[in-house]
C-alpha cells in the first residue's frame, strides 16, 4: 500500500468516520479496557451480541474477524488481538499479523477506509515506537485496496512519533 494512504489522527477511534474501526480485542472477545471498553461503549449492545454469535471460541493473538459497528459512525468493527508483551508475548509476527489480518477483513467487506488503534501499545505494553514501526511496515507492505487508514492516537506526541515513522519510510 502506497504510505501516501496512511494518515496519523489525533483522536477518539469510537469518533472515527470511517467504514471500519479496529478494536484492540483479547482472546476472549467479551469486552475488555482501553480502545476495547470504548468501542462497546459507544458501539452499544449490538457489539457484544454479534461478538458472542459470531465467535463464541473468541479469536487467536494475531487473528481478525469483525461484527456489526452498533451506534458507531462505522459500518463494522474488525477485532483483532494483539501479543500480550506485558505477560511476555513478545513474537513481533503476531503483531504484524493484526495489521495484516485486520487489512484483509477490510478487503474482504469492500472498506474503502479503516482507522486502527495502536494495537497492544496501551494496556499489552508494546514499546511504542515499535508498536508504531510495526503498524508502518505491515501497512505498507499489505496487497489492501482500502484507500484511506487512519492512525489514530489520544495524545499529540504519540500522534507526532506516527507522522516521524511515516516521513521515514
Ligand atoms: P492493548 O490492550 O492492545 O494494549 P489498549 O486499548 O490498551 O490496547 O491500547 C492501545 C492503544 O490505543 C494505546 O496506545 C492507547 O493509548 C490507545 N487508546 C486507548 N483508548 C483509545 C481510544 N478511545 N481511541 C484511540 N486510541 C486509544
Amino acid at each position: 500500500m502506497d504510505v501516501q494512504r496512511i494518515i496519523p489522527v489525533l483522536g477518539d477511534i469510537t469518533k472515527q468516520d470511517v467504514d471500519a474501526v479496529v478494536n484492540a480485542a483479547n482472546n476472549a472477545m467479551r469486552g475488555g479496557g482501553g480502545v476495547d471498553g470504548a468501542i462497546h461503549r459507544a458501539g452499544g449492545p449490538a457489539v457484544l451480541d454479534d461478538c458472542i454469535r459470531r465467535f463464541p471460541q473468541g479469536l487467536a493473538t494475531g487473528d481478525a474477524g469483525w461484527t456489526t459497528a452498533g451506534n458507531l459512525p462505522a459500518k463494522w468493527v474488525i477485532h483483532t488481538v494483539g501479543p500480550n508483551h506485558a505477560a511476555g508475548q513478545r513474537d513481533r509476527r503476531l503483531l504484524e499479523s493484526c495489521y495484516r489480518r485486520a487489512l484483509e477483513e477490510a478487503d474482504e467487506l469492500g472498506a474503502r477506509s479503516i482507522a486502527f488503534p495502536l494495537i497492544s501499545a496501551g494496556i499489552y505494553g508494546w514499546p511504542k515506537e515499535d508498536a508504531i514501526r510495526a503498524a508502518v511496515e505491515t501497512i505498507v507492505a499489505s496487497p489492501s485496496q482500502v484507500g484511506r487508514v487512519a492512525l489514530v492516537a489520544l495524545d499529540e506526541a504519540t500522534v507526532a512519533a506516527i507522522r516521524e515513522v511515516l516521513l521515514g519510510s
